[in-house]
């Protein structure tokens, strides 16, 4: 079996030299931590997840979960066990509220440590994931008395959480949502319809789960504005944590699916369930996207952390596998590593993955800013840039994961298409972070009219701002061209930008539908662009009298340069598509009674 090494080299450049967190320690949200602290959890989280996780990979994916006659499931063999020492371990709280248990660190810890976690077996990281997802919501929305039930055992890791929004008749229109939620004397809710596809909806971890669900109260408008959201426990508790009775609903089966067999995908029927309002009355929806908005960036996690992985196991087989010679003709076989077409795939899955996870710290960063103002950004633009950055990292991360991880394959050869590589599992495991958590499609629109058309272009011109910011450092790069490239990207952004409200201000939304998927990939361009550029600078600036240094800040150099030529040259095709975009066309294409 392959091995799997977190990148920790590459998370304490990023964090000292990118961002230059050093400075920052000991002060605001990182006051208690120090340079060694910082060191000795990640170096701790690494070799937890490489020991113990990353060994149930496969295991996980060739067993799957099982739903056993009595509505209960078992997750594969090995864990229940390897949870257990999770929690123990206090991984599933490392950023969770002090006051309710949590070790409070961070978001940027523990987005790293999340990472790793994720690359180990992502489908064993969904059972913590979506349970610090609902602590945090339950944290945001829940009353006093909510905190209070369930956040203790759920930052423990005794309790887990889920997130129940999709019915077999809706997924991306909740407006469709059936579920109902009638009011009882007592003040709480019967709950009683089916949703299904809910990830970790049911399992053998813990010894109760909560569930966090949409559901509609009879007198309540139609669409999506008379949804509201409860709290649905498996087993009703007292408010001191004890479990005192069996709720109404059970696990009817569990989806035979394409990948992340070891997660427990469930649909769960409520019979009359008890529920507990969460939240105002019919604002159940925006109570549902705090979940939603830090779901959505756990799921562009699990597109870096897939890719890296990939990344690994691809770099591992060119290096031992021959086949072909030099061009030269000299000599026998070469490893397939030493083909100039082999390293162009290894080099483009290296410019997304790497730059994926300075993306994703300095957006953690920034989260963790917003109440500190450091960096450049004042903390309202801190937040406006969390909101903008979030359906890019989701949608651009997993879009790009997927081909990357398939790229990877490629590598492999007929060999990669064989299930001893565990290879393949990562192409489909994958996948589905395209397709959950709203669409990459959905992403694109959110992107395009809620933040981009909505805020007047605001969030652009603060990234063309932080772009102009970075000129002067720029010259420490070896090729000042490279500002150059990342300022002709921008333009060609900003364009696009104008294009779109015009249009909107034509009404022309159709046609802006059309375009939102390249506007989407525009903008993760320019932001990647953004991140390399301050890569770059950083790794120019390393004391490069140290050999292990002078190397990285080679490759460091050289990825980035690919990734300024290679993948950034896109954006001026990107443009185009966007101006040449005919929605009638598109109706013309797909018409009806012609095949
Ligand atoms: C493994 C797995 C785990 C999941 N876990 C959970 C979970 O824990 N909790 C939960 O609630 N759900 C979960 N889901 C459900 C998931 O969130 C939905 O499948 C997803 O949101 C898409 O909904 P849908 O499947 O109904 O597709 P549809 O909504 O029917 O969409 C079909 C296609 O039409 C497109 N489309 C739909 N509407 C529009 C529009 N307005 N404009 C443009 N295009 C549109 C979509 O982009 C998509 O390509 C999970 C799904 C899977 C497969």
């Amino acid at each position: 079996m392959s091995v799997y090494k977190t990148p920790l080299q590459d998370t304490l450049f990023i964090f000292n030299d990118v961002l230059n967190l050093n400075k920052y320690l000991g002060r605001g949200a990182f006051a208690d931590l120090s340079v060694e602290d910082v060191l000795i959890i990640l170096e701790q989280g690494s070799k937890f997840v490489e020991d113990k996780i990353y060994p149930l990979n496969k295991l996980g994916d060739h067993h799957g979960c099982v739903l056993n006659q009595d509505h209960s499931v078992s997750t594969p063999p090995g864990f229940k066990q390897v949870y257990q020492e999770f929690c123990n371990g206090g991984w599933n709280k490392l950023s969770a509220p002090q006051e309710f248990g949590g070790q409070g660190l961070p978001t940027i810890i523990s987005t790293a440590f999340e990472e790793y976690s994720i690359s180990a077996n992502m489908a064993f990281s969904m059972y913590p994931g979506l349970t610090q997802d609902a602590v945090l919501t339950i944290a945001t929305v829940g009353d006093p008395l909510q905190k209070k039930t369930y956040l203790p055992k759920m930052v423990e890791g005794v309790w887990s959480g889920t997130m129940n929004l999709t019915e077999p008749q809706c997924g991306t229109d909740l407006g469709l949502t059936k579920t109902s939620a009638v009011l009882q004397e007592d003040g709480t809710y019967k709950i009683t319809g089916s949703k299904i596809f809910i990830s970790s909806g049911e399992h053998d971890l813990t010894e109760n789960i909560i569930h966090l669900v949409l559901a509609r109260i009879p007198d309540s408008p139609a669409g999506t504005k008379g949804l509201s959201m409860f709290i649905v426990p498996k087993f009703i508790v007292d408010e001191n944590g004890n479990l005192v009775s069996r709720n109404n609903l059970k696990c009817m089966n569990v989806e035979k699916k394409m990948g992340i067999h070891g997660n427990a995908t469930c649909e769960i029927l409520y019979d009359e369930a008890q529920g507990f309002l969460i939240g105002e009355k019919n604002k159940g929806l925006n109570s549902m996207f705090v979940m939603m908005n830090i779901a959505r960036l756990q799921t562009g996690m699990q597109g870096l952390a897939i890719s890296e992985l990939a990344r690994q196991k691809a770099i591992d087989y060119s290096r031992l596998r021959k086949q072909g010679r030099d061009r030269s003709g000299a000599g026998g076989s070469i490893p397939i590593i030493d083909h100039a077409d082999i390293k162009r795939i290894l080099a483009g899955i290296s410019a997304f993955t790497e730059g994926a996870r300075a993306v994703a710290l300095w957006t953690a960063f920034l989260m963790d800013l917003e109440e500190e103002n450091f960096e450049s950004v004042t903390n309202a633009e801190a937040k406006q840039l969390v909101g903008f950055l979030t359906p890019i990292i989701k949608a651009y991360f997993t879009d790009n994961a997927f081909f990357k991880a398939s790229d990877a394959l490629q590598c492999f050869g007929g060999y990669g298409y064989i299930k001893d590589y565990e290879i393949e599992q990562l192409v489909r495991d994958v996948r589905v972070a395209m397709i959950y958590e709203g669409t990459n499609s959905i992403q694109a629109m959110d992107l395009v009219f809620r933040k981009v058309l909505l805020d007047n272009g605001e969030s652009i011109e603060l990234i063309g701002r932080l772009i102009e910011n970075l000129a002067a450092d720029s010259y420490s790069v070896k090729n000042r061209k490279i500002f150059d490239l990342l300022s002709s990207a921008l333009m060609h952004l900003n364009e696009a930008t104008t294009w779109l409200r015009e249009k909107s201000a034509q009404n022309e939304m159709k046609l802006i539908e059309s375009t939102a998927v390249y506007f989407l990939r525009l903008c993760g361009h320019v932001i990647f662009g953004y991140i390399w550029l301050r890569i770059m600078i950083a790794a120019s600036k390393l004391d490069t009298v140290d050999e292990i240094n002078n190397r990285f800040a080679k490759k460091k150099l050289a990825t980035g340069e690919f990734f300024f030529y290679q993948v950034l040259s896109e954006s001026g095709f990107l443009l185009k598509n966007i101006k040449n975009s005919n929605a009638n066309l598109l109706g013309d294409v797909i018409s009806d009674g012609i095949a």
